[in-house]
């Protein structure tokens, strides 16, 4: 096992790897920018070093500096948390030239996956159902008219290097779909640097639902069942909950067994996520996250098995401590993420919190970097915590989730949290009746969500 971790992520993330390795016996080192001197995950590390200003292309997604760091304190692996670096296939290699552990699977591995097109190839190849669409990229309007023709209107134009819902257009009937097909290809072009894009059918009703996996790096996989993440906001996910309303225990174990061999065969290391649309009963893969999700926690609730941990395990080579058998699922859980924005607008509310009341109690986790009197920087996103709530059932789960939310105060700045107060008390939610769209339509009719 390793003795000391360099954990090169900020914010609750780095707060959750943290406490992972203290739990192991392990030495943390926290890096930070100048904007985070006084965050709460350089407070609980062993040891601290500033890598840089305050914009993130600096501090946080500055790779010299991050070698630097390790080499300076002797860390001996590197945890990439989510975002930042933690997709970047290049920075794994980096660090492992410098022979210091990436947490995480192998670069080739990250490389497959971060090409969306690829990723498709390769999951088909392994077994894992796709969205109907064209063969791999698509290079001019012929070629588009052709396949869209074949798998039939709507469609939706992709780009292969995309990433937080950009460069994607939906291209309703024939008449749309030159203009679509030339925005995705100049949009792509701009934020990625990569005009490559693909074309799968437009799922109009669809849900959200992941499967979170563990692999070896040695043949074999386990699946730890499903998230439903289908509440989302410009293809943001707001709201996320295992197991998801709409799945039995029959169609887990198929897709969950289906997944876990795929990767088990592709030798894949660590956690990851493969997330599919499901619609009328089928499983569709869009993509492979190959890292930790945002959204862990509500797997972690209902199996009792901490992830961070296993990837910790796996990357020193120590194996998984648990098999597919060992594998329960508990109850219900919910996880809400609180963002220091406008709730009715989504625009972002950086400043400092005057009073920090987060809620407690059976089944209750909150994960957060946060505390009274901490001034939110405006350089990240805006995610300030995650609110997980855990019970026996989903209606158990409701309740304690509005209480929790009733409990819940930050004052001095604007968080998501009356949006929440606003879902646990909508039927919808309650019956569980909800797919990719229905948080945008819900709020075109603009509840009322105060000030935040
Ligand atoms: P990104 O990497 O940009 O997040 P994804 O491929 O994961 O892109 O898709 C993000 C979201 O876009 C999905 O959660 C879903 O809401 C929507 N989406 C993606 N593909 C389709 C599709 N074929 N039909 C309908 N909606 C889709």
């Amino acid at each position: 096992m390793f003795s000391k971790i360099l954990i090169a992520n900020r914010g609750e993330i780095a707060l959750r790897v943290l406490r992972a390795c203290k739990e192991l016996g392990i030495r943390t080192v926290a890096v930070h920018s100048t904007a985070d001197a006084n965050a709460m995950h350089v407070r609980l590390a062993d040891e601290s070093v500033c890598i840089g200003p305050p914009a993130a292309r600096d501090s946080y997604l500055n790779i010299p500096q991050l070698v630097a760091a390790c080499e300076i304190t002797g860390a001996e692996a590197v945890h990439p948390g989510y975002g930042f670096l933690s997709e970047n296939a290049r920075f794994a290699e980096i660090v492992e030239a410098h022979g210091v552990k990436f947490i995480g699977p192998s670069p080739e591995h990250i490389r497959i996956m971060g090409d969306k097109i690829e990723a498709k190839r390769t999951v088909k190849a392994l077994g894992i159902p796709v969205v109907p669409g064209s063969d791999g990229g698509v290079t001019n309007e012929a070629d588009a008219f052709r396949v869209a023709a074949e798998i039939g209107y709507p469609v939706l134009i992709k780009a292969s290097a995309g990433g937080g819902g950009r460069g994607m257009k939906v291209a309703q009937t024939a008449d749309d779909l030159a203009e679509a097909f030339a925005t995705a290809r100049s949009e792509s072009r701009a934020a990625f640097g990569d005009d490559s894009v693909y074309i799968e059918k437009y799922l109009q009703r669809p849900r959200h639902i992941e499967i979170q996996v563990l692999g070896d790096g040695m043949g074999s996989a386990i699946h730890l069942g499903e998230r439903d993440c289908s509440l989302q906001r410009r293809h943001q996910k707001v709201w996320e909950e295992a197991p998801s309303p709409a799945l039995n225990a029959e169609e887990r174990d198929r897709i969950g067994g289906v997944v876990a061999k795929a990767i088990g065969d592709l030798g894949y290391a660590g956690a990851g996520t493969i997330e599919f649309l499901y619609e009328n009963g089928e499983f569709y893969f869009i993509e492979m996250n190959t890292r930790l999700q945002v959204e862990h926690p509500v797997t972690e609730a209902i199996t009792g098995i901490d992830l961070v941990n296993e990837q910790i395990r796996v990357a020193s080579g120590a194996g998984l401590s648990v098999r597919q058998a060992d594998v329960k699922f508990n109850g219900h859980a919910i996880e809400c993420r609180i963002n220091a924005e406008n709730p009715a607008t989504f625009t972002p509310s950086p400043g400092r919190i005057s009073y920090y009341h987060p809620p407690g109690g059976l089944g209750v986790r909150v994960d957060s970097g946060v505390y009274q009197g901490y001034n939110i920087p405006s350089y990240y996103d805006s995610l300030i915590g995650k609110l997980i709530v855990h019970g026996r059932n989903r209606v158990e789960t409701l309740m304690r989730l509005r209480r929790c939310l009733d409990e819940f105060v930050v004052d001095g700045i604007s968080t998501t949290i009356p949006l929440f107060r606003n879902l646990v008390d909508n039927q919808d939610i309650a019956n569980g009746l909800y797919d990719i769209h229905w948080l945008e339509r819900y709020l075109a009719t603009k509840p009322d969500l105060g000030e935040g």
